[in-house]
């Protein structure tokens, strides 16, 4: 069974349509990167699979169940944002621990499952910090570490290390492919950079204008683009 199905999705703001009918599948265990322009959905499509927005129309299926039948604790989804969104009032530990608190976990599970994801991204030193004492850096980290507490089966990551230079970029990159190879989840990686999208993915989906213009792996792709639109965002060049 594939980990993510979406079956001819659409959303339509108002009466203008953002995303025009998308199929796709992303199987289990698979780094799926969404690249593609500003404005052409990346964002829209990404919070319909986590069911922060409801479908116009169509299905978006995770592991067999319907996103929106499935009650949001039981959903075993983690998004990381852009913006971090972490607590400001909260430690780092507290930040990262919340999510199994309100599922109601163990004291012991919550301290247990935050110092392993806190070793797994070396955030031990920070644990008692909040977040402005921390660098963007550090709370993009923190931010990950948050979502790997949950031991979701599917990640989603919308422009992740946008916020961050480009030395922290390339780092928390490196991070990030190797927490994959780690835990072995599912992956959806939404960036309009075409080195992320080339390095990390095992399968790329170009979109254009809410639509999708080719999928594949980054070398297919790359030797051989369906349009000039593809060739231009990352195929060689012409
Ligand atoms: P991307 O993430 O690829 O930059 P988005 O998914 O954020 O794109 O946006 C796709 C299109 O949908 C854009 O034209 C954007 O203005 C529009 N859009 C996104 N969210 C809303 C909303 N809540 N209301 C109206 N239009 C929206
Ligand atoms: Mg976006």
């Amino acid at each position: 069974m594939s980990a993510l199905t979406l079956s001819n999705v659409t959303k339509s703001f108002g009466k203008t349509e953002v995303i025009a009918g998308v199929d796709l599948n992303v199987e289990p265990g698979e780094f799926c990167v969404f690249v593609g322009p500003s404005g052409c959905g990346k964002s829209t499509l990404l919070r319909m699979i986590a069911g922060l927005e409801d479908v116009t129309s169509g299905d978006v299926t995770i592991g067999g169940n319907r996103v929106n039948d499935v009650a949001p604790a039981k959903r075993e989804i983690a998004m990381v944002f852009q913006s971090y969104a972490l607590y400001p009032h909260l430690t780092v530990r507290d930040n990262m621990g919340l999510a199994l608190k309100q599922a109601g976990a163990s004291k012991a599970e919550i301290s247990g499952a935050t110092e392993k994801a806190s070793g797994m991204l070396g955030l031990q030193p920070l644990l008692e910090r909040r977040p402005a004492e921390l660098s963007g850096g550090q709370r993009q980290r923190v931010a990950i570490g948050r979502a790997i507490v949950r031991r979701p089966k599917l990640f989603l990551f919308d422009e992740p290390l946008s916020n961050l230079d480009a030395a922290l970029r390339v780092a928390t990159r490196i991070e990030i492919a190797r927490l994959h190879r780690e835990l072995g989840a599912t992956m959806i990686y939404v960036t309009h950079d075409q080195v992320e999208a080339m390095t990390l993915a095992d399968k790329i989906v170009v979109l254009r204008a809410g639509r999708v213009e080719q999928v594949g792996r980054p070398m297919d792709l790359y030797n051989d683009p369906a349009n000039t639109f593809v060739a231009g965002f990352i195929g060689s060049p012409q």
